[in-house]
C-alpha cells in the first residue's frame, strides 16, 4: 500500500514536536514530500534537515494556524514548491486543561481560535486545491478528549468535539472528490501538557503520562495507514489509545 504515499506532496501542520514530527518523518521516511507549518522555526529547520539527511524530501514555512493567512501561504508554498497538494494534516493544537468553574476565559479563547478556527483555516486553505485537482484528503488530529468526557478536560474535549462533527460533515460531503479523516488519539507522550497552569493538574497528567502514555509514532502510523489506502478507499474514523486507557 505504500505505493500510495510515494511522491504525495503532505501538509503537516503543529509539526515542530511531538505527533506531528513523528508523522513528518515516517511520512517522508515512505517517500513523501513534507511541507511542514508550526510557530517554532528552529525546529521546523532542524527537522527537515534530518529528514533530508536521511534521503527525504522536506520543506517548512513558519505557520501561526491564528491566522488564516499564513494557512494559505502554507498550502500555496506546498503547490508552488511540489507542483500539487495531496494532504493536508490538520494537527497543531493546544491543551490549557482547567476546570470549567476556574474561568481561565483567556485559554478558552486560545483553545477555540488554536483547535476550532486554525483547523479550519486549514480546511479552507486546503479545499478549493483539492477541489480544482478533482482529489485531496484532509485529516484532522482530533482525541478521545470528548469521547470520554472528564474533569478539567471539559472547553479542550468541546473544541476537538467541535473538529469531529465538522469532520464528519464535511466527509458526507465530499461525494468522493476529495478524502476526508478523523483521527482521535488517546494519551500520547508529547508535550501537549508542559503548559497547563494549575501545577496540580499538570503534574498529576505528566506522573499518569509515565505510566500509560504510548509514543506519536503510534499516532503517525495511523495517519500513513489512512493516506496508504487506495484512492476510493476512506477511512472515516480511528481511535488509537494506550492498551491500558480507561
Ligand atoms: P505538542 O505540544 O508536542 O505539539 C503541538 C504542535 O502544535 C506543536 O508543533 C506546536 O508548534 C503546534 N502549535 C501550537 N499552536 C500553534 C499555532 N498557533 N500555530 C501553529 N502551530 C501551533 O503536542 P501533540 O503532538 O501531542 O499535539 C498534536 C495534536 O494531537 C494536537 O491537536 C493535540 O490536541 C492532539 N492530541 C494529543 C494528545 C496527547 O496525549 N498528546 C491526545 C489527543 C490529541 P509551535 O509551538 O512551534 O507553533
Amino acid at each position: 500500500m505504500e505505493h500510495n504515499i510515494k511522491g504525495k506532496v503532505i501538509t503537516i501542520t503543529g509539526a515542530s514536536s511531538g505527533i506531528g514530527e513523528a508523522t513528518a518523518i515516517m511520512l517522508a521516511a515512505k517517500g513523501a514530500k513534507v511541507v511542514l507549518g508550526a510557530r517554532r522555526k528552529d525546529r521546523l529547520e532542524g527537522l527537515v534537515t534530518r529528514i533530508k539527511a536521511a534521503g527525504g524530501e522536506a520543506a517548512y514555512v513558519v505557520t501561526d494556524i491564528k491566522k488564516r493567512s499564513d494557512l494559505v501561504q502554507l498550502v500555496n508554498f506546498a503547490c508552488e514548491t511540489y507542483g500539487c497538494l495531496d494532504v493536508i494534516v490538520n494537527n497543531a493544537g493546544i491543551a490549557r486543561l482547567s476546570r470549567v468553574d476556574d474561568l481561565q476565559v483567556t485559554d478558552w479563547e486560545e483553545m477555540i481560535d488554536v483547535n476550532i478556527k486554525g483547523t479550519l483555516y486549514g480546511i479552507a486553505a486546503a479545499l478549493p486545491v483539492f477541489k480544482q485537482q478533482g482529489s485531496g484528503h484532509i485529516i484532522n488530529i482530533i482525541s478521545t478528549s470528548g469521547i470520554k468526557i472528564v474533569p478539567v478536560q471539559g472547553i479542550y474535549a468541546g473544541t476537538k468535539n467541535a473538529v469531529r462533527t465538522i469532520t464528519e460533515a464535511l466527509r458526507q460531503e465530499s461525494g468522493g472528490k476529495y478524502r476526508v479523516t478523523g483521527i482521535s488519539p488517546g494519551f500520547v507522550n508529547t508535550e501537549l501538557t508542559d503548559h497547563i497552569k494549575d501545577e496540580a493538574t499538570r503534574s498529576a497528567i505528566k506522573e499518569k503520562a509515565v505510566q500509560i502514555a504510548i509514543t506519536p509514532e503510534a499516532i503517525a502510523g495511523a495517519v500513513a495507514y489512512a493516506i496508504s489506502q487506495p484512492d476510493n478507499v476512506d477511512v472515516g474514523d480511528i481511535v488509537i489509545r494506550p492498551a491500558v486507557q480507561d
